[in-house]
């Protein structure tokens, strides 16, 4: 009976494998050259016999390091898809179990199916969830994650024919790893997959687009600007969300205007039909006009992007999407310079309201912009980026704290004049973009474009502070 019992194991269906996994490279799109990596990688499954023969170790585990929704996974089984072998699939986070033993009895049925269905891709989601440096947590939970990397680190160590299962796996910490999977024949190859740029967003929409009835004249150049930021699975979304809307007017074909919509829903959530008075459309559009104008005169920024006053369920009441400097702001470094631009558009609509409704008649409208500045300059001071302070260590001594409030008010003081003399200088343009605004709801780029040539707009000198 031992013989049966053996046989009906063997027979047993394989419980992380994947069927009909059929992803090709090129679903996968704004790869660059990355994509040469991973063809690499295929290479070691359909070519494996040239590279053993040659002495050339084939990696024991790759590593996708990225943001979530990069499209990792969507790699992964890639990978086997082009190769054409399984693909075997967990999260990391499966198998952190409070049970001791689980975790690591998952580990090895998933590399024993993968090694009875070779050739094949074995893919370990979230990495980090088991694989953190040893020791790091205390108690059982600790004890059991401890197991279950073991058990993994054996299993990568496994086996000699290498070219037969392929691990890859996923992180977006690849640095509280711990140091025994990073080792040479362990997870000993990492590729970082970034966020798109502006040419993967067109390349990523126009993937998804391609299964979708869409309009041929779909201006993907200003969806991809409007998505900065964006990854591809939000990107995936959009064009999904664009089609429901094109559905739900009864139209044949996804329109610009469609996936514009559509990102502003992934953005900011959903438009909400709220009726206002004209006295409130009038408000919000000088509150954003303001941050617009003010933008748009500051070294820091480029070009406004979009600016809206629809208003979104549960949101901010409108919303302009400025692009900042890319090469200033790069690594999300900020310069004494950005930082003092970033207060003076933050303060440009309560600076607008003063100008524009008087001191007796200010509203509220601009408390969070207002605290936003507030926070940028204490931000300015204890970071020591002013001259003043520049080096001081002992911002945190109590009697400093009053010190450096006073300082913060002295900057907040002058990018405000500095925010209302960039209004007063573009009243003119100020006053067309509220009425557009208030007309049309939401401007493009070339709206804005349209509106400075036809007002102009003057810089205001550089200030130091
Ligand atoms: P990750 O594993 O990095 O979190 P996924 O691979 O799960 O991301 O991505 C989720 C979905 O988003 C994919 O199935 C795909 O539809 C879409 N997607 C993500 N990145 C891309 C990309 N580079 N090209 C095309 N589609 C993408």
């Amino acid at each position: 009976s031992g013989a049966r019992v053996r046989r009906a194991q063997n027979r047993r269906l394989p419980q992380y494998l994947e069927r009909g996994v059929d992803v090709k490279f090129t679903e996968v799109a704004g790869l660059g050259k990355i994509r040469l990596e991973l063809e690499e990688i295929v290479k070691f499954f359909t070519h494996g016999e040239m590279y053993r023969r040659r002495g050339v170790k084939i990696p024991g585990g790759i590593l996708l390091c990225g943001p979530p929704g990069v499209g990792k996974t969507l790699l992964a089984k890639a990978v086997a898809g082009e190769a054409g072998v399984n693909f075997f699939s967990i999260s990391a986070s499966q198998f952190v179990e409070i049970y001791v033993g689980v975790g690591a009895s998952r580990v090895r049925s998933l590399y024993q199916e993968a090694r009875e269905n070779a050739p094949s891709v074995v893919f370990i989601d979230e990495l980090d969830a088991v694989g953190r440096k040893r020791g790091l947590i205390k108690g059982s939970g600790g004890q059991e994650r401890d197991a279950t990397l073991n058990q993994l680190l054996v299993c990568l160590d496994g086996f000699e024919g290498r070219g037969e299962v392929i691990t890859i796996a996923s992180t977006n910490r690849p640095d509280i790893l711990d140091p025994a999977l990073v080792r040479p024949g362990r997870f000993d190859r990492k590729i970082f997959i970034p966020k798109p740029g502006f040419i993967g967003r067109i390349e990523i929409l126009k993937v998804h687009a391609r299964k979708k009835p869409i309009a041929e004249d779909v201006d993907y150049e200003t969806v991809a600007s409007m998505t900065d930021g964006m990854v591809g699975a939000e990107l995936a979304n959009i064009v999904e969300v664009a089609a429901i809307n094109m559905m739900r007017e009864s139209r044949t074909e996804i329109t610009t205007d469609d996936l514009l919509q559509a990102a502003q829903m992934e953005e900011r959530g959903m438009l909400d039909r709220k009726e206002r008075s004209k006295e409130k459309w009038e408000q919000v559009a000088i509150n954003e006009s303001a941050m617009a104008v003010a933008a748009m005169n500051l070294p820091n920024f480029d070009d406004i992007e979009y600016i809206t006053i629809a208003p979104r369920a549960g949101r901010e009441l409108g919303y302009v999407r400025m692009m900042l400097d890319s090469i200033k702001f790069n690594d999300a470094l900020l310069t004494r310079q950005s930082l003092i631009d970033h207060i003076t558009v933050q303060l440009a609509p309560r600076a607008a309201d003063e100008i524009w409704f008087g001191k007796d008649q200010l509203s509220t409208i601009w408390a969070e912009t207002t605290d936003n500045a507030r926070c940028a300059a204490r931000m300015y001071l204890l970071g020591g980026l002013s001259d003043k302070y520049h080096g001081v260590s002992d911002f945190w001594v109590t009697d400093r704290i009053n010190e450096i409030d006073l300082e913060a008010m002295k900057i907040l003081n002058l990018c405000y004049e500095r925010a209302k003399e960039i209004l007063q200088q573009n009243k003119t343009l100020m006053d067309a973009m509220v009425n557009e605004l208030v007309e049309k709801k939401s401007l493009t780029k070339e709206d804005i474009v349209h509106l400075v040539q036809l007002h102009g707009h003057t810089k205001p000198v550089p200030v130091s502070i």
